[in-house]
């Protein structure tokens, strides 16, 4: 863009949103650069430069975003939402240049709805600053995904998150109720205000998951539960996975626990060794139950004899309540994967059927075609029909050379993603799709990516909305 172009486009973002909310400054372009992103991180930190915004404008609300995406359209210019910039995927780097879009100015309560259980908020505020809220009239989200601090409604909305307690209380989608969203065109639309209903397909679906391609998620609202009477945890040491995977499934048919992990030996033998301070061979599995102290208490006597008919050792409620007071810490420099290695979670989400064969698969892909690479997985988000595989490969000493490097992490993700789809395996459970993984969507959807294509095209038909995110 020409310099004179360029300043009017920059004095139109300053009438929408203010001169003080529109910046072009080196600071804040670079900080809206690198995401959680392996690669992003990886090429900064090999002194590359990530490809940055032109503009960085911060709007108060959805008549500002609308603005904005008004003068995006006339000068078909690319615009990126930026919410925590807490994703995985690439998902908020402007790729194309253009306008960098910062949720986090939207970040009010408007209302706290008690009759109606729900708090309405700004889509850029931060999750753990809603969970507070709520908290202090007695309530919870019940969202505790493990970037609860850095990470905004807006992007657990744009990549369909998960928390940890979520085979209880659900994902993200089920938590919301209606959204305000600002279309490509400018136009702010109101999804139904009740979600479960038969006019028509739900609204809430097209935009969760939607990773700012088909429009911007500005207020949502948000479901509120009761806290729980108590809380409990039960530690279990199964000799191998198969058990544990069919002793799972006999307990989701009757009652669904909060919490329910379980680690490959591998990550047994590590992290959880580590951290929770359990010594012994096999797949450790915790699980939490919660609500009224009466169910719950018949909840345990359901779960110890079914866990007890598998062969799970019973290890009591101490490592448990540890693995819930360290829930973060697994996430924390010194436990967690960091540069220099190369690193990345594939969760593989599948029926109960597909599941154990797709980690046996995936693992011996990686290792045999990787031998450097290492394989580590743990079970995380259960349903009543199968679950996701939290599986993760580590290089601890990847190429240093950055394009050397790219080319490795790909080879390794296509490898990985392809033996899942190949299994029977859908490529994500809750970290989405970003720049990461959107040359696989095509791999993953066959000609059903058509149905996403033509809400492109016919909401974005100037592309401008994020492009090269979720394959489109
Ligand atoms: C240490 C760590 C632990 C994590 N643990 C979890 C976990 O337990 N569970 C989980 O689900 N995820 C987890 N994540 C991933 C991350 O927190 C989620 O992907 C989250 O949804 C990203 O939200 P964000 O606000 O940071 O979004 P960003 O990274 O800023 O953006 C993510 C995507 O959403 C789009 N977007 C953002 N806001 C909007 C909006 N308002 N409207 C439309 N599109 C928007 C962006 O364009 C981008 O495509 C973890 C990340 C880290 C770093």
């Amino acid at each position: 863009m020409n310099e004179f172009l360029f300043t009017q486009v920059l004095t139109e973002l300053e009438d929408a949103v203010g001169r003080e909310n529109c910046s072009t400054r080196v600071i804040d372009k670079v900080t809206h650069s690198v995401d959680y992103f392996w690669l992003s991180r990886m090429w900064a930190d090999r002194g590359r430069e990530m490809p940055q915004a032109d503009f960085v404008v911060s709007p108060k609300d959805a008549k500002e975003v609308s603005k904005v995406l008004k003068i995006a359209n006339y000068y078909k210019i690319p615009v990126t939402t930026w919410g925590g910039g807490g994703g995985t995927q690439g998902g908020a780097i402007p790729v194309c240049g253009g306008i960098l879009l910062d949720t986090k100015r939207m970040n009010q309560i408007y209302d706290f709805n008690e009759k109606g259980m729900y708090i309405e908020c700004g889509a850029g505020a931060i999750y753990k600053h809603i969970e507070w809220a709520a908290n202090e009239r007695g309530y919870s989200t019940m969202h505790f995904p493990s970037s609860l601090t850095c990470s905004t409604v807006g992007g657990f909305l744009a990549h369909r998150g998960i928390g940890v307690v979520s085979t209880k209380y659900g994902k993200i989608d089920d938590m919301v109720l209606q959204m305000e969203v600002v279309l490509p065109n400018g136009d702010i639309i109101y999804t139904s205000s009740a979600p479960k209903h038969a006019a028509g397909p739900d609204l809430n679906q097209i935009f969760i998951g939607s990773e700012g391609t088909l429009g911007i998620i500005t207020k949502a609202q948000i479901r509120i539960y009761v806290q729980p009477e108590v809380r409990r945890f039960r530690g279990f040491l199964f000799k191998n996975m198969t058990a544990a995977f069919d002793a799972s499934r006999e307990l989701l048919q009757i009652f669904k626990p909060s919490v329910m992990r379980l680690y490959d030996e591998a990550e047994t033998a590590s992290l959880i060794k580590k951290i929770v301070g359990v010594a012994k061979p096999g797949a450790f599995m915790n699980i939490a139950y919660e609500g009224k102290k009466e169910l719950v208490d018949v909840e345990e006597k359901i779960l110890l004899d079914i866990f007890n008919k598998y062969g799970a050792e019973d290890l009591g409620s101490e490592y448990g309540e540890k693995w819930w007071d360290e829930k973060i810490t697994f996430f924390y420099p010194g436990h967690m994967m960091d540069l220099p290695q190369m690193f990345g979670t594939m969760d593989t989400i599948a029926p109960y059927d597909k599941i154990e064969k797709i980690y046996w698969e995936m693992k011996k892909a990686i290792e045999t075609n990787f031998p450097n690479i290492k394989f580590i997985a743990h079970f995380s988000h259960w349903y009543e029909w199968g679950c996701m595989i939290y599986d993760r490969f580590i290089c601890d000493n990847p190429p240093q050379d950055p394009v050397e490097a790219m080319r490795l992490h790909n080879q390794v993700w296509n490898v990985g993603v392809r033996t899942a789809i190949a299994n029977g395996g859908v490529v994500n459970d809750h970290h989405g799709v970003g720049i990461k993984l959107g040359r696989l969507m095509k791999e993953q959807y066959g000609p059903a990516m058509q149905v996403f294509e033509g809400l492109k095209k016919q909401l974005d038909p100037n592309g401008i909305m994020n492009p090269f995110k979720l394959g489109l």
